[in-house]
C-alpha cells in the first residue's frame, strides 16, 4: 500500500486553502474533492454573497491569489455583492493556480491504521496516510425540522437540494427561515414568478450591514470591525482571533457566536423583498401531504395550502453524517453536541485526524464557519504539523 504524508479530503475554500499552506511549507500533501462543489451545485444560481469583499478572499500563504488579482486578471467584471457565480470562478481559479493537481476522486472511507490513517478511494485505491484533514464542508448537515421528515422531497425540500428556483414559477412556496437564506430564495423565487410567503419563527428579522457608515470611519472603525467581517462591532474583533477566543469560558463564547452568526438577511436583499409577504412570529406546527399539495399548520391555529415549502432551517454539525469516517473512528472521537473537539492544528482526539470549517468552529470559534476563516486556518494547520514529530518522521 502506498503512503503520504497528508491527505486533505475536500477541495472548497477551506480544503484549497489547507493544501497550499501545507505545500508552502514544504509539507507533502494530495487533495481530493470536486473543486467548489459545494457553492457551484447547491446554492442558488442567481444567489449573492452575504459576506463582504474583504472577507471573501481564499486565505493563501502568499497573498496573490486575492479577489483583486482575478478581477484584475479577467477584467473588471465582479460586482459588490459579490454574484455566486463570479466566487465560483475566483474559486476555480484558485484551485488552478494553488492546487492544479487536486484529484476528483470521493474518499469512501478513512479508517485507523496502526499509528496513522487508512484512506479508501471511490475506485477502490487504498493508501496509508499519517494525517488526513477532513474539510468537506455542510452540505450533509442540512437541518429538516422534524415535522418535515415524513413529508416527501417533491414537497418539502432542503434549500441546498436546488440549484435553479425557477422551476416553481407560478406555484405557491411556502419558505421557513428567518436568515439570508430565506430571504434570498424569497427574492429569487418572487423574481422567478413565483409566490413565495416565508413563515418566520421569531417576532422580528435580523439584517446585516445596516451601519455601512460605521465601516467607512477610518482607523476608528478598525478599533471596532476586523475585516473578517464576521459579527458586530467588538464582537468582530474577538471572533477574529481565535486563539484569544477561545481563551473564554464555554458559555462567554457560546453567547458571542450566537449573536455572531443569528439568523440575519443582508440589508441589500430588503428592496427585492417588496411585495413578498413575511409572516412574523409564524412557527410550524405540523406538515402533512394534501393530494398534491402540502398543508402547513401554524402555532397561531392558521393553516396554509402550498405547492411547496423550502426549508432555509440551516445545518447542524454531526460528524456521523460524514459517511466517510468509519464508524470505529466515530466512536472514539471526542464530541460535543456533534461537534468535533479539536486542539491546536484543529487536530481531534484522533491523532493525525484534523477537522476544518464549520465542525471546527465549536473549537475555534464562528470565524471558521465563513471563508473568512480560510487564512487562520491554513497558516495554524501548516504551522502545528510542520512543527510535530508526526510530521518530521519523514515525508513520504
Ligand atoms: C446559501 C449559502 C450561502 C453562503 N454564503 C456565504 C458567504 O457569503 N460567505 C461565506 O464566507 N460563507 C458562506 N456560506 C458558508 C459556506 O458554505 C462556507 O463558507 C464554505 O462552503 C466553507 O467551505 P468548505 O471548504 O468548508 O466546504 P465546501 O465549499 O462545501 O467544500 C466541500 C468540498 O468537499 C468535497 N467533498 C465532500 N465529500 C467528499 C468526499 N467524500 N470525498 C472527496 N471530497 C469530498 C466537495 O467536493 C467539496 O469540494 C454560505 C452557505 C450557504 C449554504
Amino acid at each position: 500500500m502506498s503512503s503520504c504524508n497528508v491527505t486533505v479530503i475536500g477541495a472548497g475554500p477551506y480544503g484549497l486553502a489547507a493544501t497550499a499552506y501545507l505545500r508552502a511549507s514544504g509539507i507533502e500533501a494530495r487533495a481530493f474533492g470536486e473543486p467548489m462543489a459545494f457553492w457551484a451545485n447547491q446554492m442558488p444560481a442567481g444567489m449573492c454573497l452575504r459576506s463582504n469583499w474583504e472577507a471573501s478572499h481564499i486565505g493563501d500563504p502568499r497573498r496573490a491569489l486575492t479577489l483583486d488579482a482575478f478581477r484584475d486578471l479577467k477584467g473588471n467584471h465582479i460586482g459588490k455583492p459579490i454574484p455566486l457565480d463570479r466566487f465560483v470562478h475566483y474559486g476555480l481559479w484558485y484551485q488552478r493556480e494553488a492546487v492544479p493537481d487536486v484529484d476528483l476522486r470521493r474518499v469512501t472511507r478513512v479508517e485507523q491504521n496502526g499509528n496513522g490513517l487508512k484512506v479508501t478511494l471511490s475506485d477502490g485505491e487504498q493508501f496509508a496516510s499519517r494525517r488526513v484533514v477532513v474539510a468537506t464542508g455542510i452540505g450533509p448537515f442540512a437541518y429538516r425540522p422534524k415535522e418535515f421528515l415524513a413529508i416527501p422531497r417533491e414537497l418539502a425540500s432542503h434549500a441546498v437540494d436546488h440549484r435553479y428556483l425557477n422551476k416553481f414559477r407560478g406555484k405557491k412556496v411556502a419558505i421557513i427561515g428567518g436568515g439570508q437564506s430565506a430571504m434570498e430564495s424569497a427574492a429569487l423565487l418572487k423574481e422567478a414568478g413565483a409566490e413565495p410567503e416565508v413563515l418566520v419563527r421569531e417576532a422580528s428579522l435580523n439584517w446585516v450591514g445596516l451601519h455601512a457608515r460605521l465601516h467607512r470611519l477610518g482607523p476608528i472603525s478598525k478599533l471596532f470591525y476586523s475585516n473578517r467581517d464576521v459579527g458586530p462591532a467588538g464582537i468582530s474583533k474577538l471572533v477574529a482571533a481565535p486563539h484569544l477566543f477561545r481563551r473564554f469560558p464555554r458559555e462567554f463564547q457560546d453567547k458571542v457566536a450566537y449573536r455572531a452568526i443569528r439568523p440575519a438577511g443582508a440589508a441589500w436583499l430588503r428592496p427585492r423583498l417588496a411585495g413578498v409577504k413575511i409572516s412574523l412570529g409564524h412557527k410550524v406546527v405540523e406538515a402533512a401531504e394534501k393530494g398534491s399539495l402540502l398543508q402547513i399548520k401554524l402555532q397561531d391555529g392558521t393553516e396554509r395550502l402550498v405547492d411547496h415549502c423550502l426549508l432555509a432551517t440551516g445545518f447542524r454539525v454531526d460528524l456521523s453524517l460524514y459517511a466517510f469516517l468509519a464508524p470505529s473512528l466515530l466512536q472514539q472521537l471526542r464530541t460535543v453536541d456533534g461537534f468535533p473537539v479539536l486542539s491546536r492544528g484543529f487536530e481531534s482526539s484522533i491523532p493525525g485526524l484534523h477537522f476544518l470549517g464549520k465542525p471546527a468552529s465549536w473549537s475555534f470559534g464562528p470565524l471558521l464557519c465563513f471563508v473568512s476563516g480560510t487564512e487562520f486556518a491554513g497558516m495554524e494547520l501548516a504551522r502545528v504539523v510542520k512543527h510535530s514529530r508526526k510530521a518530521t518522521n519523514g515525508n513520504g
